[in-house]
């Protein structure tokens, strides 16, 4: 019971990984606020979990919208301990095709959505002089992805705020880490080819794809207090895919 009521903030738990985090939190002590675009699909999962948990509507691109949710998170259930920013979506097309708002609207969820939240939640850690921020990236943002260089763009990017922000606030007993899963069976993923879900199961050592189960020990431990002195760091949870 690593997060006995520590409130702990998941965005993109309406599904797929965040939904699989949330539960891991929560069979952990945790009370768990539940982010997704739609108050529908936050409050499924938070009524599925139980222990004090909440679903809270938010578009994690929108500096409104995220200071909106923490307002909301801060007067319902106190300060959050952990912040896992997991919301994330991809628009995949070759690059000479990709239009302007394919660019746009991965950068501003993935890691503008990011920055949102680690700036809306960084004050009130910073009071409490502790927090934990894990970033869910992803190996193409470490190898990149034909037909995904916004999104390989944006999980890059995660990198460099992951680092920046453990620097920024690492004197105040607030870490920040990234996860980088390989390739996991989930909505995201669904569309892909056999062909290449085949390859993937082929070349990892692991002989499958992952399951949001396989992600949720990395992050539960990079978000205890067991892993204060490490920050900064990507954790890659791949099944030896890129070894
Ligand atoms: P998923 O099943 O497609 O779920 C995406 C989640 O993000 C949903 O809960 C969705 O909420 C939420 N979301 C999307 N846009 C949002 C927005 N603007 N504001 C708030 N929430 C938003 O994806 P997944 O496979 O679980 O992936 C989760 C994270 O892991 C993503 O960051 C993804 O890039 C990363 N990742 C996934 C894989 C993989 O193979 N699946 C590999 C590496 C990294 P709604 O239900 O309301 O739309």
């Amino acid at each position: 019971m690593r997060f006995q009521d520590q409130v702990v903030v998941v965005t993109g738990a309406s599904r797929g990984i965040g939904k699989s985090l949330a539960a891991a939190f929560a069979a952990e002590g945790a009370r768990v606020a539940c982010v997704a675009t739609t108050e529908a699909g936050a409050s499924a999962t938070a009524s599925e979990l139980g222990g004090g948990a909440k679903g809270y509507a938010c578009d994690v691109s929108s500096s409104e919208s995220v200071e909106a949710l923490f307002t909301a998170v801060m007067t319902d259930m106190g300060t959050p301990s952990v912040l896992v920013n997991n919301a994330g979506i991809t628009k995949d097309t070759l690059m000479l095709r990709m239009k302007d708002e394919d660019w746009d609207r991965v950068i501003d969820v993935n890691l503008k959505g990011t920055f949102n939240c680690i700036r809306a939640v960084a004050k009130s850690m910073m009071k409490a002089r502790y927090g934990r921020i894990v970033n869910i990236t992803s190996v193409v943002g470490l190898h990149g992805a034909a037909g995904q260089v916004n999104y390989s763009a944006s999980k890059a990017g995660l990198l460099g705020i992951t680092m920046s922000v453990a620097k920024e606030l690492g004197s105040r007993g607030i870490t920040c880490n990234a996860v980088a899963p390989g390739f996991i069976d989930s909505d995201m993923t669904e569309a892909l080819p056999q062909e290449f879900k085949d390859y993937v199961i082929k070349q990892a050592p692991a002989g499958r794809l992952g399951t949001p189960e396989d992600i949720s020990p990395a992050v539960l431990f990079l978000a205890s207090s067991e892993a204060a002195y490490m920050t900064g760091q990507c954790l890659t949870v791949d099944g030896g895919l890129f070894l």
